[in-house]
């Protein structure tokens, strides 16, 4: 992390000099964004951009949608106040409505600010489920947040210097559908890499283990999905040892994949499932929806001051009724083919995409130098990135995570076709100038 020099003229006239803390380091081209409306935002000199970013940070609809403004306004006028030991209307809304749409057997539930904290909240669920564990299992290449905890959880990261904290963290390998074990095709490496699982989680352990989590698409390890064969075998692995499944949805919840969660588009069974990002429509959110037969929570475990602030709450509740509504989750599904069939077009024409993932708008692209080494193409990502920008499409970049060579495409559920269609063009134009520099070898399509 850096320490930014920020602002510096305003700041030495004044006689002071500001070192802002910027959580995701100085990047000197960062935008200074001023408004944004649906799938657009505009910088402090007036240039409009399509947002391709709009999950990757808060939102699953478009920005300041109207819905959920009005429902933040009324609620900042009503009551303010956040007390655990309240209820407020909405509270109780958003939860009937959250139980009601998640995946089957999961009655209770939690709420929290962010996403790290709702892991917290299911770690804390698993561990006191399960006091004698001495374990909680985690994936290669997991992402479950900024706490110390959850930093442990997510391994390797950059920057993780809280793992050797953790020893309670079994790390188990996770398969992979793009570069499978040498020798192996996507689904042998996925039933071998169970065997493995089913193992470690029976002969390397030092005790019980909690939980096992995961998320059903890693979404900062780099997209990397898994077949259906993986999350049932990953089931049946839980039910025969007694392991509590967590699915983290933080990234894959709320329509994102083209259902309202990720486990029933792969059919998973969670015992818990953690929420987060979209569910507040642009307000901080997250929590976990659970089976009631886990609810160990002891009163008091998950009491922090802002955990259930009333303001988050009601846009929330607003946000989850407009996603239900407005059937963003068909929208979601149909936006995504049509990305993915035009990604798949272009990736005949340019060398630089090795891989097209999808589901829903959970789309991305893995940009490689070479097709049969698969070489990650990370300085070729970041110019697509900046060209792209600089045309006025924002699209997510992967550079703190994965191996820093993915270019996502996760606009709001809602976008216009035209949106989408002219952030694709952008995309298009930007790959053949930056494979013209780049002057990549054409590999076969693998
Ligand atoms: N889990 C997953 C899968 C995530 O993608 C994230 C955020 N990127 C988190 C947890 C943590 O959420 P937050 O940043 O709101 O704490």
């Amino acid at each position: 992390m850096t320490d930014t020099l920020i602002h510096q003229a305003q700041a030495h006239a004044r006689g002071r000099e500001v070192l802002l803390h910027e959580p995701a380091g100085g990047d000197p081209d960062k935008l200074t964004l001023v408004k944004a409306r649906g799938s657009l935002v505009w910088d402090e000199a007036g240039k409009e951009y399509i947002d391709c970013t709009a999950q990757a940070w808060s939102n699953n609809l478009g920005a300041n949608d109207p819905r959920v403004i009005e429902a933040a306004i009324e609620q900042t006028r009503r009551i303010t106040h956040a007390r655990p030991t309240f209820h407020t209307p909405a509270l109780l809304e958003l939860a009937e409505l959250l139980v009601s749409i998640a995946p089957d057997g999961l009655d209770r539930v939690g709420f929290t600010l962010h996403g790290s904290m709702a892991v917290e909240m299911a770690l804390k669920l698993a561990l006191r489920n399960r006091p004698d564990a001495r374990h909680v299992a985690v994936l290669h290449d997991a992402y479950h947040g900024r706490s110390i905890t959850t930093m442990a959880a997510s391994w390797p990261h950059p920057g993780n210097a809280f793992g050797v904290l953790q020893p309670q963290f079994l790390r188990l390998p996770r398969p992979d559908l793009y570069r499978p074990r040498p020798g192996l095709t996507a689904d042998q490496d996925t039933e071998m890499t169970l065997r493995i699982v089913r193992d470690i989680l029976t002969k390397g352990t030092e005790g019980p283990v909690a939980a096992l989590i995961y998320e059903p698409i890693q979404g900062n390890g780099g997209h990397n999905g898994f077949s259906a064969r993986w999350h049932h075998g990953i089931r049946e692995i839980c039910d025969e040892l007694g392991i509590m499944l967590i699915i983290d949805e933080v990234q894959t919840g709320l329509g994102r994949t083209g259902s309202m969660w990720a486990s029933d588009h792969y059919g998973i069974e969670p015992d818990v499932l953690v929420f987060g990002k979209g569910v507040g429509g642009g307000f901080p959110l997250a929590g976990v929806l659970a089976k009631n037969r886990f609810a160990a929570f002891l009163p008091g475990d998950d009491q922090l001051t802002f955990g259930q602030f009333p303001i988050s709450v009601a846009a929330g509740l607003a946000a989850v009724r407009a996603i239900i509504d407005d059937g963003l989750c068909d929208r979601a599904a149909a936006h995504g083919e049509y990305a993915t069939e035009r990604l798949r077009e272009m990736q005949t024409r340019h060398p630089l995409i090795g891989d097209v993932r999808s589901p829903g708008l959970m789309v991305s692209i893995e940009l490689v130098r070479d097709r049969v080494t698969k070489e990650p193409a990370t300085t070729e990502a970041h110019a697509v990135f900046e060209l792209a920008q600089e045309r006025g499409v924002i699209f997510g970049e992967s550079r703190y995570a994965g191996l820093g060579n993915l270019i996502k495409v996760k606009p709001p559920l809602d976008i216009s076709r035209d949106h989408l269609a002219t952030a694709l063009d952008v995309l298009d134009e930007v790959l053949t100038e930056v494979e013209k520099t780049a002057g990549t070898r054409t590999g076969e399509l693998s």
